[in-house]
């Protein structure tokens, strides 16, 4: 850490999430004193039980023309990926006309601009982030394969990989034989794969999380379990947290609180339409397969990860608002699909979670100052890849609070762009 630097500031960060915890690090190490407020221990939000990848190809937004005309076909299928909890429906209608209206052709090619360079290189910014900390031990760099089970779903999805690789991702087609060679666990339903190399995972999202947030408690960073309130706003801006405990002064601020910073930044001039979108998954120990790599399965839009506790099948995405209860059916739906990817899979010894995913309906993270207050900075939103572009957020915000120029372009981030 640089403890001599001249423009020492002290900067406390709202969430010890990957984006909050990578953004203190970065801070730490450019000499300010930093805390880091979370209502749960680090790793606890939606960090704790992602899919665990570094997927520097996710760049292409969600809202893509051909994966909404299978939206309806989703939505009444019980088993489906996508679920809308019809209470929530009135509220979440202007967030989802926002959302169709970000896959025009021309708002698709911006998207994917601008996030390219955030998710560029993850597992290489992992590598540097967890460097000497408990976490490294936790990377792994084997690449990740996507399946269709035919020629049409791979068809409906080229747009998707004419975007990725019109963007420098480097894929390799796989037939049925060489993805049974890659995976021998797999189903002999896929017809059809891309392997793409430069993705790396983690074998535990939450204790990658928990052995960065140990190693910045260790170089001088203090962690506090805290539940943030309020924010009173001074002469300068932000100036104190009310919390469930201790208030707390403050010099600079950054929001990193994931789906519910809408809930702090809205009160401070910065409302933004973010949605937590629910994801789930099943873990599960003792497997009895070999599986070498994260692999996607498109049918049913899901991830299956070799992690440390097991295999993780990870995915499902359910709007029901912030403070809906998680619906774990859902979870036992991952289950069904775990043997129907892999035969011969043991599903006797699961665990579940639920988390809620920080959506925008562009599917771009907000990152940057605050466009109201000069001590505030803002960095959530990361949809299905604030893992992989969470070290890259932190080295953003580092930047902006030491006045350096960040070396991309940061404006498609900006909060007012709603
Ligand atoms: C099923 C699933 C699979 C996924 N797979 C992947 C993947 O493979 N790769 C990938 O890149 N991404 C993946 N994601 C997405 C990724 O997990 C999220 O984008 C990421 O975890 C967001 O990190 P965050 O730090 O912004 O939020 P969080 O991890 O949720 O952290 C925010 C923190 O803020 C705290 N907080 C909020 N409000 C307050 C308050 N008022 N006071 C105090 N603390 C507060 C919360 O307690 C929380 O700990 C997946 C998500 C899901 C659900």
């Amino acid at each position: 850490m640089n403890p001599q630097s001249d423009h020492r500031r002290q900067v406390t960060v709202i969430g010890a999430g990957i984006v909050g915890i990578s953004c203190a690090l970065n801070l730490l190490r450019d000499g300010h004193d930093v805390t880091v407020v979370d209502r749960v221990p680090p790793g606890g939000g939606c960090s704790r039980g992602n899919a665990g990848l570094f997927s520097s190809d996710s760049f292409v937004p969600l809202s893509l023309p051909g994966t909404l005309r299978k939206v309806p076909g989703w939505l009444l299928d019980p088993l489906g990926p996508l679920a809308i909890r019809w209470r929530h429906a009135p509220r979440l209608l202007p967030w989802l006309i926002r959302f169709v209206l970000a896959g025009r052709p021309d708002r698709v090619k911006a998207i994917c601009d601008a996030l390219e360079p955030l998710l560029d290189s993850s597992l290489e910014h992992h590598l540097a982030l967890a460097k000497g900390t408990e976490a490294e031990g936790l990377i792994r760099s084997e690449g990740c394969m996507y399946v269709y089970e035919d020629a049409k779903s791979l068809a409906d999805e080229a747009k998707s990989w004419d975007l990725r690789q019109a963007r420098g991702t480097i894929v390799e087609k796989l037939n049925a034989a060489q993805i049974r060679e890659r995976e021998p666990a797999l189903a002999p339903i896929f017809e059809h794969g891309y392997y793409v190399s430069n993705v790396g995972h983690t074998v535990e999202p939450m204790l990658l999380v928990k052995g960065l947030a140990k190693y910045f408690a260790q170089s001088g960073g203090v962690i506090l379990q805290r539940e943030v309130r309020y924010i009173e706003i001074g002469p300068e801006g932000p100036s104190r947290l009310i919390t469930d405990g201790d208030d707390l002064d403050i010099d600079v601020l950054v929001i990193a609180a994931g789906a519910f910073s809408n809930r702090l930044t809205a009160g401070l001039g910065s409302p933004v339409p973010l949605e937590g979108e629910r994801g789930y998954h099943v873990t599960i120990a003792n497997a009895g397969i070999p599986l070498n790599m994260p692999v996607f399965a498109n049918t049913y839009k899901f991830i299956a990860t070799p992690m440390a506790p097991g295999i993780r099948i990870a995915g499902t995405a359910e709007f029901g608002g912030l403070d809906a209860e998680p619906n774990f059916a859902r979870a036992d739906v991952l289950a069904t699909h775990a043997k129907w990817m892999f035969p011969d899979i043991d599903t006797s010894d699961v665990t579940t979670w639920s988390g809620l995913r920080p959506t925008l309906p562009d599917s771009l993270p907000v990152i940057g100052p605050s466009p109201v207050f000069g001590n505030l900075f803002f960095a959530f939103g990361h949809q299905h890849v604030g893992l992989t572009g969470g070290p890259r957020t932190g080295k953003l915000i580092a930047d902006l609070v030491a006045g350096r120029a960040p070396n991309m372009d940061i404006r498609p981030f900006r909060a007012d762009r709603f």
